[in-house]
């Protein structure tokens, strides 16, 4: 499934925040020196303040040069106070900062005060204890509607609607790039519940207070302490608790969670080990957002409440325990986590449900469309998504990655290298070096290769077929057939998935011919006459694809280099105005030329635009019928029909994509609609509907109520050979052998 809600939480939120504000601290002070603190913490919510006190271990062995864990950095305006005798912190000035402080800057808008202190310790000393209060109030950001990718960014937050406080917030003393293990003990106001990490020891309601405590002896990158008035719901789930907050009492949504929390860590406990963690958590956060963080995760409302985020965005967050929020990140060298989990949770997910071709062409269609030589960049570049074209990258190409590797070594091996990987790097910063060692160590083999041609090098493979000869051979057929690598640059070594179509054979004939150079001439030996041959039919390799092999779709005119956006002159005075702010507001990447105009200003439709269409009074609705011809679609003055469903001119807003008459490589869109009051949604949806040819919307929000891709009519990947003279033509491709899911498991959640 790929509904815009879920496509959302995947791709707009499930960064670990730890991620994008942690990536540019400079790894200064080893990764394996831990931190403990205990901390005890006293929210005012009504005043944003908080109080804390904090003790403080230092690791065992400090290395006498490692002077960056002598320095900390709090929030600004906190003042802390030594409890330790002999123990002096002393202010630095502000150019001795982290970087990260310009970081938070770009990433939340709003500068992050942050303050550096020198830590004086007596000889030998390890352990202080420290004490700070003050405010804390960082607003977030309103979406940037030019980038519809980013995610909103909050650094944290003390109100009386909840408290956010992370890493980021720079709420506890952070040395450098250090782990933490850590107690906190909470005391919130009377209605309010509180999350962290770990397993709560204490849950008590004394003095009107709440009190509250955590405890992570786990090793983690941050301290977090997210929550507000809550409603809490609880049921154990094998050796773990599943808990559910939400902000208003809704037991049946409470439960729904909770039994779908007890399925996915059966699920991912099966396929790759035991949960890391005591507890999961689903918090319903109070903006709109979708964060998963180690041992808990926190939406917004309304995605909650999205019918299928049980069965997609959540199994995601689960699943991220084990990747990112379990074995951690080292972003220095690429992120990996998000790739991997995207295979293992979203992908797994559509092979269950048999739709997983569909969802790896999907995944090629947003590469192809989005990345080009001049937005391209390695595995090892990607740290988190901040357009398309980075998540057709960090997602798609390495949930790819990880698909090849499966073929490559085989299922089981590929589950055991992914056991072992998470065994040997859990509660520690790991990277594709790490993945590497894994697989080498599972399968005996070298994997170097394999790695640095997906995870360092930028780029696809793309594909050619050509030349193919069917000869008899005695009871047998030879085919021979060209392949070429038509890529820039050196040759891929590729497994290439072939099938070939027999005559009088249900099933085709399957095989996969290995290419080490840019050429390849290959030979098979077939057991009748073959009549077509279909290059990986099953979207099996990481590749750019043939705009042929693409139904046309929204990706291809978001991903366009230069796009015309046309008005339509004859509408009412109130819908051009809408359509003109839809247009002037539409999401656009930063190496694309928009152009915007009245239909009346231009003759002809240009071929070397993408070009959207807007309204049903567009001068040139009739190219857009024409253009429809090849997918028997019923367009008139009243409205469209689409797979059955109605969408009416009067009614409804309706989106259909279509190939330029002209200019097969360029595509157009048409997006028509009466009801003005539709459009801003339109604009700020459409961008999560990229990979679909055609949409139908109802009423003001507005709400999808159909949405498909047109079939692809003649892929260049497919090759129909001479038939013999006596044979019937056939038309569909014989079938390809079912496979199996990775995992199957008796799979109760509704869907
Ligand atoms: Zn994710």
């Amino acid at each position: 499934m790929a509904d815009k809600a879920s496509c959302m939480a995947r791709c707009l939120w499930s960064i670990p925040l730890s991620l994008l504000f942690g990536l540019l601290l400079p790894l200064l002070v080893s990764a394996h020196q831990i931190i403990r603190h205990e901390l005890h913490v006293v929210l005012q919510s009504d005043h944003h303040t908080l109080q804390v006190t904090d003790s403080i271990t230092l690791p065992e062995t400090l290395p006498p040069s490692d002077a960056e864990l002598r320095y900390f950095t709090l929030h600004g305006g906190l003042s802390p106070l030594s409890l330790t005798s002999g123990v002096q912190f002393v202010r630095q000035p502000p150019a001795t900062l982290p970087v990260s402080g310009d970081s938070h800057a770009s990433a939340t808008g709003s500068r992050l005060p942050l303050e550096r202190y020198a830590v004086i310790l007596p000889a030998g000393a390890r352990t202080f204890a420290l004490q700070y209060q003050g405010a804390i109030q960082h607003t977030s950001l309103p979406q940037d509607p030019q980038d519809a990718w980013s995610m909103p960014a909050i650094a944290g937050m003390l109100a009386t609607e909840g408290v956010y406080l992370s890493g980021a917030t720079y709420w506890y003393p952070r040395f450098h790039d250090e782990m933490v293990t850590f107690t906190v003990d909470v005391q919130l106001p009377l209605t309010w519940e509180v999350i962290s990490q770990g397993e709560r020891t204490r849950h008590e309601r004394v003095n009107n207070a709440t009190h509250v405590r955590w405890e992570s002896p786990a090793v983690q990158e941050d301290v977090y302490l997210v929550g507000g008035p809550l409603i809490e719901y609880r049921q154990p789930a094998g050796s773990v608790l599943a808990m559910v907050f939400l902000r208003t009492p809704d037991v049946p949504l409470a439960q729904k969670y909770l039994d779908a929390t007890a399925q996915y860590l059966r699920l991912y406990n099966t396929l790759l080990g035991p949960y890391p963690y005591p507890k999961f958590a689903l918090v319903e956060n109070s903006w709109e957002s979708g964060y998963g963080m180690p041992s808990f995760t926190l939406l917004g409302s309304k995605v909650i409440r999205l019918p299928f985020i049980v069965s997609s965005s959540y199994p995601h967050e689960i699943l991220h325990n084990w990747w990112g929020n379990g074995v951690f990140v080292d972003v220095h060298q690429g992120n990996w986590c998000e790739g991997l989990t995207a295979y293992l949770a979203d992908h797994l997910l559509q092979e269950q449900r048999g739709s997983a071709v569909t969802y790896r062409r999907a995944t090629l269609q947003r590469y192809t469309d989005y990345v080009s030589t001049h937005n391209e960049i390695p595995l090892t570049a990607f740290q988190a998504r901040h357009s398309a074209a980075t998540a057709a990258i960090g997602y798609g190409k390495a949930l790819m990655f990880f698909h090849m590797l499966r073929q490559q070594v085989g299922d089981n091996a590929f589950i055991t290298a992914l056991q072992t990987f998470y065994r040997d790097n859990l509660f520690q910063r790991a990277d594709f070096d790490a993945l590497s060692h894994a697989f080498a160590s599972v399968t005996g083999k070298d994997m170097a290769e394999v790695f640095q041609q997906w995870v360092t090098r930028s780029g696809a493979p793309e594909l050619r077929i050509s030349a193919a000869l069917v000869q008899p051979d005695g009871q047998s057929y030879r085919l021979n057939a060209v392949l070429d690598q038509v890529q820039p640059g050196p040759a891929y070594r590729l497994q290439v998935p072939l099938a070939i179509s027999l005559q009088g054979q249900e099933q085709a004939s399957q095989t996969t011919v290995t290419m080490a150079e840019k050429h390849l001439n290959f030979t098979l030996r077939l057991p009748a006459q073959p009549w077509r041959v279909d290059v990986d039919p099953e979207f099996d390799l990481f590749r750019r694809l043939h705009r042929e092999e693409i139904p046309p779709a929204l990706t291809q005119l978001f991903g366009a280099d230069k796009v015309l956006l046309l008005l339509p002159t004859d509408a009412n005075a109130e819908l051009k105005q809408g359509y003109r702010q839809l247009a002037q507001a539409w999401p656009q990447t930063s190496s694309q030329v928009l152009d915007i105009r009245w239909d009346q200003e231009i003759e002809a439709l240009p071929t070397d635009h993408a070009v959207w269409l807007f309204g049903w009074e567009n001068r040139f609705l009739l190219e857009v019928v024409t253009a429809l011809a090849p997918y028997s679609v019923e367009l008139t003055q009243a409205g469209v029909r689409l797979e059955g469903t109605p969408v009416t001119r009067a009614q409804h807003a309706v989106v259909l994509t279509a190939r330029h008459p002209k200019n097969p490589q360029q595509t157009l869109a048409w997006v028509a609609t009466q009801n003005v009051a539709a459009l801003p949604g339109l604009g700020r949806k459409l961008p999560h509907y990229g990979t679909y040819s055609f949409l139908g919307f109802a009423g003001d929000e507005p709400v999808n109520i159909v949405k498909g891709q047109w079939s692809v009519l003649a892929s260049p990947m497919s090759l129909l050979l001479a038939p013999a003279a006596d044979s019937p033509p056939q038309e569909a491709a014989a079938q390809l052998a079912p496979r199996r899911p990775l995992i199957s498991l008796p799979y109760d959640v509704q869907h």
